[in-house]
Protein backbone atom coordinates (compact mmCIF):
# COMPACT_ATOMS: atom_id res chain seq x y z
CA UNK A 1 0.00 0.00 0.00
CA UNK A 2 0.62 3.40 -0.49
CA UNK A 3 0.29 6.66 1.92
CA UNK A 4 -2.48 7.78 -0.06
CA UNK A 5 -4.10 4.23 0.78
CA UNK A 6 -3.59 5.65 4.59
CA UNK A 7 -5.58 8.25 6.66
CA UNK A 8 -3.87 10.73 9.01
CA UNK A 9 -4.96 11.28 12.61
CA UNK A 10 -4.17 13.85 14.52
CA UNK A 11 -5.40 14.97 18.06
CA UNK A 12 -3.32 18.36 19.83
CA UNK A 13 -3.07 19.46 23.45
CA UNK A 14 -1.54 22.97 23.32
CA UNK A 15 -0.19 24.72 26.90
CA UNK A 16 -0.49 28.48 26.93
CA UNK A 17 0.77 30.64 29.17
CA UNK A 18 -1.55 32.53 30.45
CA UNK A 19 -0.92 36.23 30.44
CA UNK A 20 -0.75 37.17 34.08
CA UNK A 21 1.51 38.85 36.83
CA UNK A 22 1.84 36.36 39.25
CA UNK A 23 1.56 32.74 39.31
CA UNK A 24 -1.33 30.40 39.27
CA UNK A 25 -1.07 29.32 43.50
CA UNK A 26 1.28 31.66 45.16
CA UNK A 27 1.62 35.96 44.42
CA UNK A 28 5.44 34.98 43.05
CA UNK A 29 5.58 37.18 40.27
CA UNK A 30 5.25 35.44 36.71
CA UNK A 31 8.96 36.40 35.10
CA UNK A 32 11.05 32.93 33.81
CA UNK A 33 13.58 35.90 32.43
CA UNK A 34 14.65 36.79 36.22
CA UNK A 35 17.73 35.38 37.88
CA UNK A 36 17.51 31.72 38.29
CA UNK A 37 15.09 30.77 41.57
CA UNK A 38 14.40 34.46 42.50
CA UNK A 39 10.78 34.43 41.60
CA UNK A 40 10.02 31.23 44.01
CA UNK A 41 8.15 31.57 47.66
CA UNK A 42 7.52 27.95 49.86
CA UNK A 43 4.31 27.44 48.02
CA UNK A 44 5.79 26.92 44.43
CA UNK A 45 8.45 25.31 45.86
CA UNK A 46 6.14 22.82 47.04
CA UNK A 47 7.38 23.10 50.83
CA UNK A 48 6.24 21.24 53.36
CA UNK A 49 2.99 23.37 55.71
CA UNK A 50 2.13 25.41 52.55
CA UNK A 51 -1.32 26.55 51.12
CA UNK A 52 -1.79 27.14 47.78
CA UNK A 53 -4.65 29.98 46.73
CA UNK A 54 -6.04 30.28 43.37
CA UNK A 55 -5.24 33.51 41.10
CA UNK A 56 -8.21 34.68 39.87
CA UNK A 57 -6.95 36.76 36.89
CA UNK A 58 -6.19 33.21 35.52
CA UNK A 59 -9.53 31.61 35.90
CA UNK A 60 -10.60 34.90 33.74
CA UNK A 61 -8.39 34.53 31.41
CA UNK A 62 -9.07 30.74 30.66
CA UNK A 63 -13.26 31.54 31.09
CA UNK A 64 -12.11 34.34 28.18
CA UNK A 65 -10.23 31.96 26.14
CA UNK A 66 -12.90 28.66 26.75
CA UNK A 67 -15.72 31.28 25.35
CA UNK A 68 -13.78 32.20 22.48
CA UNK A 69 -13.45 28.53 21.45
CA UNK A 70 -17.38 27.74 21.68
CA UNK A 71 -17.03 25.68 25.21
CA UNK A 72 -19.31 25.35 28.03
CA UNK A 73 -17.82 26.77 30.94
CA UNK A 74 -18.81 24.45 34.04
CA UNK A 75 -20.13 25.93 36.82
CA UNK A 76 -18.00 23.57 38.88
CA UNK A 77 -14.64 22.40 37.96
CA UNK A 78 -12.08 20.71 40.45
CA UNK A 79 -8.50 20.87 41.51
CA UNK A 80 -6.33 17.32 41.31
CA UNK A 81 -3.04 16.32 41.93
CA UNK A 82 -0.81 15.23 39.38
CA UNK A 83 1.96 12.73 40.35
CA UNK A 84 5.44 12.23 38.25
CA UNK A 85 9.26 12.47 39.49
CA UNK A 86 10.95 15.08 37.53
CA UNK A 87 14.02 17.10 38.97
CA UNK A 88 11.78 20.20 37.98
CA UNK A 89 8.82 19.44 39.74
CA UNK A 90 10.02 19.84 43.19
CA UNK A 91 6.91 19.39 44.78
CA UNK A 92 6.18 16.12 43.22
CA UNK A 93 3.12 16.53 42.11
CA UNK A 94 1.48 19.48 39.31
CA UNK A 95 -1.85 20.84 40.56
CA UNK A 96 -4.05 20.63 37.00
CA UNK A 97 -7.92 20.04 36.89
CA UNK A 98 -8.53 16.13 35.27
CA UNK A 99 -11.94 14.86 35.47
CA UNK A 100 -13.77 17.73 36.48
CA UNK A 101 -12.14 20.77 33.38
CA UNK A 102 -12.90 24.16 33.48
CA UNK A 103 -14.60 23.86 30.35
CA UNK A 104 -15.43 21.38 27.67
CA UNK A 105 -17.21 21.06 24.15
CA UNK A 106 -15.94 23.82 22.23
CA UNK A 107 -14.34 23.83 18.27
CA UNK A 108 -12.47 26.01 16.10
CA UNK A 109 -13.19 26.68 12.59
CA UNK A 110 -10.16 26.54 10.23
CA UNK A 111 -9.93 29.80 8.17
CA UNK A 112 -10.36 28.93 4.52
CA UNK A 113 -10.37 25.47 4.81
CA UNK A 114 -14.09 24.75 5.32
CA UNK A 115 -13.37 22.57 8.56
CA UNK A 116 -14.18 22.82 12.43
CA UNK A 117 -12.12 21.22 15.02
CA UNK A 118 -13.98 20.17 17.68
CA UNK A 119 -12.06 21.05 21.26
CA UNK A 120 -12.55 18.28 23.90
CA UNK A 121 -11.16 20.07 27.07
CA UNK A 122 -9.40 23.31 28.09
CA UNK A 123 -8.61 23.28 31.63
CA UNK A 124 -6.05 24.90 34.18
CA UNK A 125 -2.75 24.20 35.58
CA UNK A 126 0.58 24.98 36.55
CA UNK A 127 3.95 24.49 34.65
CA UNK A 128 6.74 22.91 36.03
CA UNK A 129 10.22 24.31 36.52
CA UNK A 130 13.11 24.36 34.02
CA UNK A 131 16.37 22.18 33.25
CA UNK A 132 19.16 24.18 32.28
CA UNK A 133 21.97 21.62 30.77
CA UNK A 134 25.62 22.86 29.79
CA UNK A 135 27.79 20.46 28.60
CA UNK A 136 29.82 19.97 32.55
CA UNK A 137 26.18 19.91 34.28
CA UNK A 138 22.34 20.36 34.78
CA UNK A 139 20.81 22.93 36.78
CA UNK A 140 17.50 23.61 37.60
CA UNK A 141 15.38 26.67 37.80
CA UNK A 142 12.22 27.41 39.59
CA UNK A 143 11.34 30.26 38.72
CA UNK A 144 8.31 29.01 36.16
CA UNK A 145 7.18 25.99 39.08
CA UNK A 146 3.37 27.54 39.38
CA UNK A 147 3.25 29.62 36.28
CA UNK A 148 -0.81 29.37 35.10
CA UNK A 149 -1.46 27.35 32.00
CA UNK A 150 -4.77 26.45 29.98
CA UNK A 151 -4.12 23.17 28.48
CA UNK A 152 -6.42 23.11 25.29
CA UNK A 153 -7.09 19.52 23.46
CA UNK A 154 -9.00 18.48 20.34
CA UNK A 155 -11.20 15.64 19.59
CA UNK A 156 -8.96 13.31 16.97
CA UNK A 157 -10.66 15.48 14.07
CA UNK A 158 -7.53 16.85 12.23
CA UNK A 159 -6.29 14.90 9.08
CA UNK A 160 -3.25 16.48 7.81
CA UNK A 161 -0.21 18.42 8.23
CA UNK A 162 -1.91 21.49 6.93
CA UNK A 163 -4.81 21.44 8.84
CA UNK A 164 -2.76 20.90 12.34
CA UNK A 165 -0.51 24.53 10.83
CA UNK A 166 -3.96 26.16 10.46
CA UNK A 167 -5.46 25.33 13.91
CA UNK A 168 -2.32 26.12 15.70
CA UNK A 169 -1.82 29.22 13.85
CA UNK A 170 -5.70 30.19 14.11
CA UNK A 171 -5.72 28.98 18.32
CA UNK A 172 -2.64 31.27 18.42
CA UNK A 173 -4.07 34.24 17.35
CA UNK A 174 -7.29 33.86 19.12
CA UNK A 175 -5.45 33.90 22.10
CA UNK A 176 -3.22 36.42 21.51
CA UNK A 177 -5.92 38.81 20.04
CA UNK A 178 -7.88 38.44 23.66
CA UNK A 179 -5.29 38.90 26.08
CA UNK A 180 -5.10 35.38 26.99
CA UNK A 181 -1.84 34.68 26.60
CA UNK A 182 1.11 36.60 24.65
CA UNK A 183 1.97 33.07 22.85
CA UNK A 184 5.33 33.61 22.03
CA UNK A 185 6.47 30.21 20.98
CA UNK A 186 10.02 30.59 20.63
CA UNK A 187 9.80 31.73 24.87
CA UNK A 188 7.75 28.70 25.29
CA UNK A 189 4.73 30.71 26.15
CA UNK A 190 2.59 28.28 23.30
CA UNK A 191 3.40 24.46 23.72
CA UNK A 192 2.40 21.68 21.47
CA UNK A 193 1.90 18.17 21.89
CA UNK A 194 0.60 16.76 18.56
CA UNK A 195 -1.03 13.21 18.94
CA UNK A 196 -0.97 11.10 15.62
CA UNK A 197 -2.38 7.87 14.41
CA UNK A 198 -2.46 6.48 10.65
CA UNK A 199 -4.97 3.96 9.91
CA UNK A 200 -5.98 2.44 6.50
CA UNK A 201 -8.37 4.03 4.41
CA UNK A 202 -12.02 2.30 5.09
CA UNK A 203 -11.12 1.39 8.76
CA UNK A 204 -13.11 2.03 11.50
CA UNK A 205 -10.92 1.49 14.57
CA UNK A 206 -8.54 4.48 15.49
CA UNK A 207 -4.81 3.24 15.15
CA UNK A 208 -2.59 3.26 17.87
CA UNK A 209 -0.81 6.76 18.65
CA UNK A 210 2.34 8.29 18.98
CA UNK A 211 2.86 11.33 21.42
CA UNK A 212 5.69 14.46 20.32
CA UNK A 213 6.45 16.19 23.62
CA UNK A 214 6.13 20.29 24.24
CA UNK A 215 7.30 21.43 20.66
CA UNK A 216 7.59 25.20 20.37
CA UNK A 217 7.81 25.96 16.82
CA UNK A 218 5.44 25.56 13.59
CA UNK A 219 8.21 24.04 12.01
CA UNK A 220 9.05 21.28 14.93
CA UNK A 221 5.16 20.47 14.84
CA UNK A 222 4.71 20.12 10.67
CA UNK A 223 8.48 17.87 10.78
CA UNK A 224 7.90 15.96 14.15
CA UNK A 225 3.90 15.04 12.58
CA UNK A 226 5.57 14.21 8.98
CA UNK A 227 7.88 11.67 10.79
CA UNK A 228 5.48 10.53 12.82
CA UNK A 229 3.39 9.24 9.81
CA UNK A 230 5.94 8.37 7.86
CA UNK A 231 7.60 5.97 10.66
CA UNK A 232 4.17 4.70 11.20
CA UNK A 233 3.14 4.10 7.55
CA UNK A 234 6.06 1.62 7.26
CA UNK A 235 6.08 0.24 10.35
CA UNK A 236 2.24 -0.90 9.23
CA UNK A 237 3.53 -1.82 6.32
CA UNK A 238 6.25 -4.35 7.15
CA UNK A 239 3.44 -5.93 9.76
CA UNK A 240 4.87 -4.62 13.35
CA UNK A 241 2.61 -3.66 15.99
CA UNK A 242 2.81 -0.27 17.31
CA UNK A 243 3.15 0.52 20.84
CA UNK A 244 1.79 3.61 22.08
CA UNK A 245 4.93 5.73 23.08
CA UNK A 246 5.61 9.22 23.84
CA UNK A 247 8.97 10.84 21.35
CA UNK A 248 11.15 13.73 21.92
CA UNK A 249 11.46 15.82 18.42
CA UNK A 250 15.12 15.75 17.59
CA UNK A 251 15.44 19.02 15.68
CA UNK A 252 18.76 18.61 14.26
CA UNK A 253 18.43 14.65 13.21
CA UNK A 254 14.96 14.97 12.42
CA UNK A 255 14.02 12.04 14.34
CA UNK A 256 11.71 11.16 17.04
CA UNK A 257 13.63 9.65 20.13
CA UNK A 258 11.18 7.14 22.49
CA UNK A 259 10.71 8.97 25.42
CA UNK A 260 9.03 6.41 27.13
CA UNK A 261 6.10 3.70 26.84
CA UNK A 262 3.09 5.97 27.03
CA UNK A 263 2.21 6.40 30.74
CA UNK A 264 -1.69 6.08 31.24
CA UNK A 265 -4.16 7.72 33.73
CA UNK A 266 -3.22 5.34 36.72
CA UNK A 267 0.44 6.10 36.36
CA UNK A 268 -0.19 9.78 37.74
CA UNK A 269 -1.95 9.07 40.43
CA UNK A 270 -4.31 11.41 40.19
CA UNK A 271 -6.36 12.34 43.29
CA UNK A 272 -8.42 15.31 44.13
CA UNK A 273 -6.36 18.10 45.63
CA UNK A 274 -6.86 18.67 49.26
CA UNK A 275 -5.96 22.35 49.78
CA UNK A 276 -8.29 23.65 47.37
CA UNK A 277 -12.11 23.91 47.16
CA UNK A 278 -13.80 22.85 44.12
CA UNK A 279 -13.73 26.39 41.49
CA UNK A 280 -17.57 27.43 41.90
CA UNK A 281 -18.39 29.97 39.39
CA UNK A 282 -21.76 32.13 38.80
CA UNK A 283 -23.66 32.25 35.57
CA UNK A 284 -23.54 35.88 36.12
CA UNK A 285 -19.65 35.79 36.16
CA UNK A 286 -19.55 34.13 32.92
CA UNK A 287 -21.83 36.53 30.92
CA UNK A 288 -20.19 39.15 32.10
CA UNK A 289 -16.56 38.13 30.95
CA UNK A 290 -18.55 36.77 27.76
CA UNK A 291 -20.00 40.70 27.17
CA UNK A 292 -16.69 41.93 27.13
CA UNK A 293 -15.40 39.68 24.05
CA UNK A 294 -14.00 41.68 21.29
CA UNK A 295 -14.54 40.44 17.83
CA UNK A 296 -12.56 37.36 17.32
CA UNK A 297 -10.21 37.13 13.95
CA UNK A 298 -12.55 35.04 11.99
CA UNK A 299 -15.29 37.79 12.64
CA UNK A 300 -12.50 40.58 11.93
CA UNK A 301 -12.08 38.89 8.59
CA UNK A 302 -15.56 38.37 7.48
CA UNK A 303 -16.35 41.96 8.35
CA UNK A 304 -12.83 43.24 6.09
CA UNK A 305 -13.85 40.58 3.56
CA UNK A 306 -17.50 41.54 3.26
CA UNK A 307 -15.89 45.41 3.29
CA UNK A 308 -13.75 44.45 -0.34
CA UNK A 309 -10.76 42.83 0.48
CA UNK A 310 -9.50 39.85 -0.70
CA UNK A 311 -9.15 36.87 1.86
CA UNK A 312 -5.27 36.98 2.05
CA UNK A 313 -5.18 40.76 2.84
CA UNK A 314 -7.81 40.16 5.34
CA UNK A 315 -5.93 37.70 7.16
CA UNK A 316 -2.61 39.66 6.97
CA UNK A 317 -4.75 42.71 9.20
CA UNK A 318 -6.22 40.43 11.52
CA UNK A 319 -2.81 38.21 12.09
CA UNK A 320 -0.69 41.43 12.13
CA UNK A 321 -2.21 44.02 15.22
CA UNK A 322 0.37 46.60 13.85
CA UNK A 323 -0.58 46.16 10.34
CA UNK A 324 -4.60 46.76 10.92
CA UNK A 325 -3.58 49.95 12.95
CA UNK A 326 -1.50 51.04 9.64
CA UNK A 327 -4.52 50.22 7.66
CA UNK A 328 -6.99 52.02 9.70
CA UNK A 329 -4.72 55.07 9.73
CA UNK A 330 -4.82 55.34 5.97
CA UNK A 331 -8.57 55.02 5.84
CA UNK A 332 -8.50 58.48 8.13
CA UNK A 333 -5.56 60.10 6.82
CA UNK A 334 -6.13 59.47 3.13
CA UNK A 335 -9.57 59.24 3.25
CA UNK A 336 -8.64 56.09 1.14
CA UNK A 337 -11.09 53.96 0.31
CA UNK A 338 -10.73 50.20 1.14
CA UNK A 339 -9.34 49.87 -2.26
CA UNK A 340 -6.80 51.96 -2.31
CA UNK A 341 -5.17 51.53 1.11
CA UNK A 342 -5.22 48.00 0.13
CA UNK A 343 -3.45 48.69 -2.99
CA UNK A 344 -0.89 50.62 -1.37
CA UNK A 345 0.04 49.18 1.78
CA UNK A 346 -0.76 45.24 1.55
CA UNK A 347 0.61 45.51 -2.48
CA UNK A 348 3.01 48.16 -3.40
CA UNK A 349 3.90 48.72 0.54
CA UNK A 350 4.30 45.29 1.56
CA UNK A 351 5.72 44.26 -1.46
CA UNK A 352 8.95 46.98 -0.82
CA UNK A 353 9.05 45.92 2.17
CA UNK A 354 9.28 41.92 1.23
CA UNK A 355 12.21 43.58 -1.12
CA UNK A 356 14.42 45.45 1.12
CA UNK A 357 13.60 42.48 4.34
CA UNK A 358 11.77 45.12 6.66
CA UNK A 359 9.07 44.21 9.25
CA UNK A 360 6.73 47.30 9.36
CA UNK A 361 8.35 48.41 12.04
CA UNK A 362 11.39 49.06 10.48
CA UNK A 363 10.02 50.67 7.03
CA UNK A 364 10.28 53.88 7.06
CA UNK A 365 6.99 55.46 5.98
CA UNK A 366 4.76 56.49 8.70
CA UNK A 367 1.38 56.38 7.87
CA UNK A 368 0.58 60.32 7.35
CA UNK A 369 3.50 60.00 4.42
CA UNK A 370 1.95 57.15 2.46
CA UNK A 371 -1.46 58.93 3.19
CA UNK A 372 0.04 62.24 1.06
CA UNK A 373 0.85 60.20 -1.69
CA UNK A 374 -2.71 58.53 -1.63
CA UNK A 375 -3.66 61.92 -1.70
CA UNK A 376 -1.33 63.40 -4.10
CA UNK A 377 -2.18 60.42 -6.59
CA UNK A 378 -5.71 60.61 -6.28
CA UNK A 379 -5.39 64.44 -7.34
CA UNK A 380 -3.41 63.77 -10.16
CA UNK A 381 -0.41 65.16 -9.11
CA UNK A 382 1.62 61.88 -9.64
CA UNK A 383 0.75 59.43 -11.93
CA UNK A 384 0.58 55.56 -10.92
CA UNK A 385 4.04 54.65 -12.01
CA UNK A 386 5.47 58.00 -10.52
CA UNK A 387 4.09 56.99 -7.04
CA UNK A 388 4.98 54.08 -7.46
CA UNK A 389 9.02 55.17 -7.84
CA UNK A 390 8.04 58.04 -5.43
CA UNK A 391 7.50 55.23 -2.42
CA UNK A 392 10.57 53.22 -3.32
CA UNK A 393 12.14 56.58 -2.58
CA UNK A 394 10.48 57.10 0.68
CA UNK A 395 11.42 53.92 1.88
CA UNK A 396 14.69 54.17 1.16
CA UNK A 397 15.31 57.52 2.33
CA UNK A 398 12.90 57.91 5.12
CA UNK A 399 11.58 61.31 3.58
CA UNK A 400 8.15 63.20 3.13
CA UNK A 401 5.92 62.16 -0.34
CA UNK A 402 5.45 66.11 -1.78
CA UNK A 403 9.13 67.17 -0.33
CA UNK A 404 11.08 64.04 -2.45
CA UNK A 405 8.45 64.26 -5.41
CA UNK A 406 9.67 67.91 -5.54
CA UNK A 407 13.26 66.64 -5.56
CA UNK A 408 13.36 63.88 -7.76
CA UNK A 409 11.21 65.49 -10.08
CA UNK A 410 8.43 62.86 -10.16
CA UNK A 411 5.43 65.32 -10.32
CA UNK A 412 2.74 65.19 -12.88
CA UNK A 413 3.00 68.46 -15.71
CA UNK A 414 -0.33 69.95 -14.89
CA UNK A 415 0.67 73.20 -16.90
CA UNK A 416 -2.81 73.14 -19.36
CA UNK A 417 -0.30 75.24 -21.59
CA UNK A 418 2.04 72.57 -22.25
CA UNK A 419 -0.36 69.67 -22.33
CA UNK A 420 -1.98 71.47 -24.65
CA UNK A 421 1.06 71.95 -27.05
CA UNK A 422 1.87 68.16 -27.14
CA UNK A 423 -1.49 67.44 -27.82
CA UNK A 424 -1.08 69.24 -30.88
CA UNK A 425 2.43 67.98 -31.14
CA UNK A 426 1.19 64.43 -31.79
CA UNK A 427 -1.43 65.57 -33.66
CA UNK A 428 0.49 67.38 -36.40
CA UNK A 429 2.76 64.06 -36.37
CA UNK A 430 -0.02 61.63 -36.83
CA UNK A 431 -2.01 62.81 -39.41
CA UNK A 432 -3.04 59.36 -40.57
CA UNK A 433 -3.99 58.27 -37.45
CA UNK A 434 -6.14 61.47 -36.67
CA UNK A 435 -7.44 61.09 -39.96
CA UNK A 436 -8.67 57.51 -38.93
CA UNK A 437 -10.39 58.85 -35.57
CA UNK A 438 -11.96 61.58 -37.35
CA UNK A 439 -13.66 58.68 -39.72
CA UNK A 440 -15.11 56.95 -36.46
CA UNK A 441 -12.55 54.38 -35.28
CA UNK A 442 -12.18 56.10 -32.08
CA UNK A 443 -10.32 53.37 -30.79
CA UNK A 444 -7.04 54.84 -32.15
CA UNK A 445 -7.18 57.81 -29.01
CA UNK A 446 -5.53 55.53 -26.51
CA UNK A 447 -2.55 55.48 -29.07
CA UNK A 448 -2.86 59.01 -29.20
CA UNK A 449 -2.79 59.48 -25.43
CA UNK A 450 0.56 57.04 -24.75
CA UNK A 451 2.22 59.32 -27.64
CA UNK A 452 1.63 62.38 -25.52
CA UNK A 453 2.40 60.44 -22.26
CA UNK A 454 5.56 59.44 -23.92
CA UNK A 455 6.11 63.24 -24.95
CA UNK A 456 5.91 63.87 -21.24
CA UNK A 457 7.76 60.94 -19.73
CA UNK A 458 5.25 59.30 -18.23
CA UNK A 459 4.51 62.53 -16.00
CA UNK A 460 1.28 63.61 -16.58
CA UNK A 461 -2.07 62.23 -15.40
CA UNK A 462 -3.40 60.15 -18.38
CA UNK A 463 -6.94 61.21 -17.72
CA UNK A 464 -6.75 64.83 -18.21
CA UNK A 465 -4.08 64.09 -21.65
CA UNK A 466 -7.22 62.46 -22.82
CA UNK A 467 -9.30 65.71 -22.45
CA UNK A 468 -7.46 67.87 -24.05
CA UNK A 469 -6.42 65.96 -26.77
CA UNK A 470 -10.17 65.29 -27.48
CA UNK A 471 -10.68 69.09 -27.13
CA UNK A 472 -7.58 69.10 -29.66
CA UNK A 473 -8.97 66.87 -31.90
CA UNK A 474 -12.37 68.38 -31.97
CA UNK A 475 -10.59 71.57 -32.80
CA UNK A 476 -8.48 69.68 -35.71
CA UNK A 477 -11.14 68.94 -37.37
P1 LIG B 1 -3.52 11.91 27.09
O1 LIG B 1 -3.94 12.98 28.03
O2 LIG B 1 -3.17 10.65 27.73
O3 LIG B 1 -2.48 12.35 26.14
P2 LIG B 1 -6.11 12.06 25.75
O4 LIG B 1 -7.12 10.97 25.66
O5 LIG B 1 -6.47 13.23 26.56
O6 LIG B 1 -4.79 11.45 26.21
O7 LIG B 1 -5.83 12.50 24.25
C1 LIG B 1 -4.87 13.38 23.95
C2 LIG B 1 -5.02 13.81 22.50
O8 LIG B 1 -4.82 12.69 21.64
C3 LIG B 1 -6.38 14.36 22.15
O9 LIG B 1 -6.16 15.52 21.37
C4 LIG B 1 -7.02 13.29 21.31
O10 LIG B 1 -7.85 13.84 20.34
C5 LIG B 1 -5.83 12.65 20.66
N1 LIG B 1 -6.00 11.25 20.31
C6 LIG B 1 -6.56 10.28 21.03
N2 LIG B 1 -6.52 9.11 20.37
C7 LIG B 1 -5.91 9.34 19.19
C8 LIG B 1 -5.55 8.52 18.07
N3 LIG B 1 -5.78 7.22 18.03
N4 LIG B 1 -4.92 9.13 17.03
C9 LIG B 1 -4.65 10.45 17.06
N5 LIG B 1 -4.97 11.23 18.08
C10 LIG B 1 -5.58 10.70 19.13
MG1 LIG C 1 -1.16 13.79 26.03
ZN1 LIG D 1 5.66 31.20 44.67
Amino acid sequence: MQSKDYEIIIGLEVHAQLATRSKMFCRCEVDVDAAPNTKVCPICLGLPGILPQTNDQAIKLGIRAALALGCSVNLESRWARKHYFSPDLPKGYQITQYEHPLATGGALELPGMDKKVRIRRLHLEEDAGKLVHSSRETLVDFNRCGVPLAEIVTEPDISSVEEADTYLKELRLVLRSLGVSDAEMERGHFRCEPNISVRPRGQEKLGVRSEIKNLNSFKAVREGIERAVKDQIEWLEQGEKIVQTTYLWDEKLRELKPMRAKETAADYRYFPEPDLPPLILAGSEIAEIKSTLPDLPAVKRKKLIEAGLSEQDAAVLVAEPEWEEYFKGLLVEASASIKEASTWLLNEARGIMAERKETLAEFKVPVKELASLIKLLRDGKLTRPAAKDLLAAMADKGRGAAELMEELDLGSVSDEGLLEETARKVIEENPDVVDRYHKGKTGVLGFLVGQCMKKLRGKADPNAVREILLKSLQESK
